[in-house]
């Protein structure tokens, strides 16, 4: 039996954000991720640092906290964040009220706006729809959420603290009505582990109500779908919003290589079961090429999709619920945190342990925005063509990923997952979506003697299923004849059978 002072179910940037903060707190604790970090919702998200504009009108105080956050993050995050600077475009028939309540709005939360004209918008960016009336500055940006888990994770595990990924929690231990620790599955080799400690922090997001009903709890939330497309190169260097109330397709965002569009709002009951329809791809790129006209006729490479653990509310359309989180004292040892953003994931760890020391009756102040991330000083950073410098065997041209990194992420998590090393890469991300690197990244774990020859090909396929599931929805023109040749090289060359 394992004995920690705090248990974090959850990985994502809640989960890995509380660990930092509790970390560099001095609390011993210990974090329990039923996949790889950022496997749930942070990984499927738009890579939006948001400024604030975006809810400024609907929900102030979430505006406020974005706006916050989105300046600490550009200092202590900086090989995560790239200072993309965003436009809110306004488009013939997009309404002129709504102009003057959003410039009002973000002034009286304090975001900083410049209008300018179109003239001035597609010189900034020359793909913009010419016919734009004029646009709105705002100081949004790009983030790396997979880097972002990562960087917060490391001060844990430079201090010691017990990481479990790929474990999930099947039960919460209670003794005379209290939560007292929990039992987790290994998920590779079915092993089972029980961890003890004095606090459950549950940070699990979309299935937080499943966690606490586990310990006889309930949390009131609201699953809301997003889907989201991705293009096979960036058509904008500033992240470009649609000037209007928060609606379906109304964001694009670039994104090392990419750029990615979204997103759609739909209600789900079971995060666990969720699908892309055909209709939600249709609408992301329409309303993205309204903005960015060559989106109609740019490759779009893969669709994916999240749900969004927002907070009940009795309103039925989900982009105009709260942004807001809470925290919620079961009363028994655990707590659970819901709602927010990846934008005020510091936030919302600090107002958690902030919680969990007043419990303990201990006193230190939380220094996460002060304190830069550990581990940022082996990362490139933005640009990607800083990396072309000193780039030797390439492994993924489109990331512009080598071997000698490869190696270093097996040799640092010792993973048996091609996926853990495009979570700390993005070897995969880009165009080819892992087409013609997959199976060479698999071929160093193979020399490496990490897997052997007959579980790398059925990593392979199972990686090309989960592959086509998302590319699929894409597949037209260029993207089609691209993906025919990587068929026929995994189909011919390889001799895999055909996904289905
Ligand atoms: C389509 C979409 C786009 C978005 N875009 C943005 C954006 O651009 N900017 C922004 O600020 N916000 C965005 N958001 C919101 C943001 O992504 C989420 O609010 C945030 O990532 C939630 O993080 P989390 O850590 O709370 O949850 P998650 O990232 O979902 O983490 C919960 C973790 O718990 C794990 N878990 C679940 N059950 C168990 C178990 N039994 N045992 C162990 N582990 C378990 C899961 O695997 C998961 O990794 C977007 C959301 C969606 C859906």
């Amino acid at each position: 039996m394992i004995k920690a002072d705090v248990i974090i179910i959850g990985g994502g940037a809640t989960g890995c954000g509380i660990a930092r903060d509790l970390a560099l707190r001095g609390i011993p604790h210990c974090l329990i991720e039923k996949g790889d970090f950022a496997a749930g919702t942070t990984g499927a998200c738009h890579g939006l640092l948001h400024s604030g504009g975006r809810y400024a009108v609907n929900d102030p105080i979430a505006a406020r906290e974005c706006y916050d956050e989105n300046q600490i993050l550009r200092r202590i995050a900086i090989k995560c964040v790239e200072q993309t600077g965003g436009l809110f475009v306004r488009l013939p028939g997009d309404s002129k009220r709504f102009r003057e309540l959003f410039l009002r709005s973000c002034g009286e939360v304090g975001i900083p706006t410049e209008v300018i004209s179109s003239t001035k918008a597609l010189d900034l960016v020359p793909n913009l729809n010419p016919e734009i009336e004029e646009a709105i500055k705002v100081p949004d940006c790009s983030i790396d959420p997979f880097r972002l888990c990562m960087l917060n994770i490391r001060t844990s595990q430079l201090r010691n603290n017990l990481i479990f990924t790929r474990h999930k929690v099947t039960e919460i231990i209670k003794s005379h009505g209290r939560c007292i620790g929990v039992k987790a599955t290994d998920q590779s080799t079915g092993e089972a582990r029980e961890i003890h400690a004095n606090i459950i922090v549950n940070a699990t997001g979309a299935w937080a109500n499943m966690i606490a009903s586990l310990a006889g709890c309930e949390v009131p939330m609201t699953l809301a779908k997003g889907s989201l497309v991705i293009t096979n190169h960036r058509l904008t260097n500033m992240v470009i919003n649609r000037l209007r109330p928060p609606s379906d397709g109304d964001i694009i965002v670039p994104n090392e290589a990419v750029c990615l569009a979204g997103t759609t709002s739909l209600a789900v009951e079971n995060p666990d079961k969720i699908g892309i329809e055909a209709a939600e791809v249709d609408t992301i790129i329409s309303e993205a090429g309204r903005m960015i006209p060559h989106f109609n006729n740019t490759r779009i490479i893969r669709a994916f999709s999240g749900v969004r653990p927002l907070l009940k509310s009795q309103k039925m359309d989900s982009h105009e619920i709260s942004r807001g989180f809470r925290i919620i004292d079961h009363q028994n040892g655990m707590y659970s945190i819901v709602g927010g953003k990846l934008t005020t994931f510091r936030l919302m760890a600090e107002k958690m342990v902030d919680t969990i020391m007043a419990s303990f009756n201990l006193k230190r102040a939380c220094e996460t925005a002060a304190i830069p991330l550990d581990g940022q000083e082996e990362l490139s950073g933005y640009p990607l063509s800083k990396r072309l410098a000193d780039m030797k065997d390439i492994v993924c041209e489109c990331e512009l990923v080598n071997r000698k990194e490869v190696e270093r992420i097996i040799n640092q998590t010792g993973t048996r997952n091609v996926g853990d090393i495009t979570h700390r890469t993005r070897l995969g991300m880009g165009p080819c979506q892992g087409g013609f690197c997959t199976f060479r990244a698999l071929g160093i774990m193979n020399d490496m003697s990490v897997v052997s020859p007959e579980q790398s090909m059925a990593m392979l396929r199972d990686f090309l299923q989960r592959r086509f599931r998302g590319i699929r929805y894409a597949l037209w023109g260029d993207q089609l004849r691209e993906e025919q040749l990587v068929e026929y090289i995994y189909l011919g060359i390889l001799a895999l059978e055909k996904p289905k």
